[in-house]
């Protein structure tokens, strides 16, 4: 296996996972870049590498592409024989926002942060079609490319996965106790009845049952976001969980970057990409022994409700 550490990251072309790509491989770790498109991907590892940061390379990986995980394993096993690092940073915000004829920065002048949010919120159309896609890429898209490369992760003596979430995956968005409940405890609850969820979400949504089924409502904005971040969160703790309890050290945890200025939030936002890669980069260069299955808002441990 390659000597140096070696770290892949999902939607690594731009915002806060080019950022970390780029942080990551000044701390001297061999990163694969990984990105949907080609020609974004390859540029992006082009720019880095630009810079002096030479172990930068780059690898195309759709996360929701079943077959592309496979690839990517591949591609790892071959050329490091290990993998040290996951950093599932892919995902998208699952809606279209529409400002009417208002100007977006016009209507944000003098506003803070939250307030900024608040307002984008109100801006935005949520289709059944940008729900299911959205639990596809950032929950199944996810927690694929976990499967694939997990044994790579177990041949490493001090793997880790960092989940970039987001405080929207917190419990307290959910309306119903029971599901609630049954989220926060992961002792008993399995891999198969996350995935069971996430499909009882996207049926939910199209039959208009949000708001009764207990899920985040609709009219509050970002229903599947907040539903694929809190299975992401969940997955995690079972993930953590399973492997606390064998002789493994793979670490899985998962943080919130902060209200980040990237394309994703229209460049609003309180913090730069920089501010903002701190504690996904942290959690994954973190000495060996610390926590696992934790949700982390930015350098803090933080609570899943
Ligand atoms: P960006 O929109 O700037 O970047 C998202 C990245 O994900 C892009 O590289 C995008 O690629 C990639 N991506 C989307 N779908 C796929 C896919 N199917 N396969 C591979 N890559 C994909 O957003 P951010 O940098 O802000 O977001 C990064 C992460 O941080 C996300 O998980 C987000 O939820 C999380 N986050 C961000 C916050 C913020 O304030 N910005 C706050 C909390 C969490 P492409 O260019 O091809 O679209």
């Amino acid at each position: 296996p390659a000597e140096k550490r070696v770290a892949v990251v999902t939607g690594g072309n731009k915002g806060l996972g080019l950022e970390i790509c780029k942080q990551l491989a000044a701390n001297g770790v061999t990163v694969v870049l990984t990105a949907r498109s080609e020609e974004r991907g390859a540029g992006a590892a082009a720019a880095l590498r630009q810079l002096g940061l030479s172990e930068v390379l780059f690898h195309q990986f759709d996360v929701s592409e079943p077959s592309s995980a496979a690839g990517l394993a591949d591609f790892i096993k071959h050329k490091f024989g290990k993998l040290d690092i996951l950093v599932n940073n892919a995902g998208i915000l699952g809606v279209t926002f529409d400002f009417g004829n208002l100007d977006l920065n016009k209507a944000i002048e003098g506003k803070s942060a939250n307030e900024t949010l608040e307002w984008l919120m109100q801006h935005t159309v949520e289709t059944a079609e940008n729900a299911e896609e959205c639990l596809k890429i950032n929950y199944h898209g996810n927690k694929k490319t976990i499967q694939a490369l997990l044994p790579l992760l177990q041949s490493s003596p001090d793997g880790r996965i960092v989940t970039v979430s987001s405080v929207f995956g917190q419990l307290s968005f959910f309306s119903g106790e029971k599901l609630k409940e049954e989220l926060n405890d992961f002792s008993k609850l399995s891999e198969e009845r996350i995935d069971e969820l996430a499909e009882l979400f996207v049926r939910d949504f199209k039959d208009g049952e949000l708001e009764s089924r207990g899920w985040p409502a609709r009219a509050d904005a970002f229903a599947a976001y907040k539903t694929s971040k809190a299975l992401q969160h969940a997955y995690t703790r079972v993930l953590a969980r399973k492997h606390a309890s064998s002789s493994s050290p793979l670490r899985v945890n998962c943080v919130h970057p902060g209200y980040v200025k990237t394309d994703m939030t229209l460049g609003t936002g309180e913090l730069t990409v920089e501010e903002g890669a701190a504690g996904p980069v942290a959690l994954a260069l973190s000495p060996p022994g610390g926590a696992t299955g934790v949700f982390f808002i930015q350098t803090e441990p933080a609570s899943f409700v």
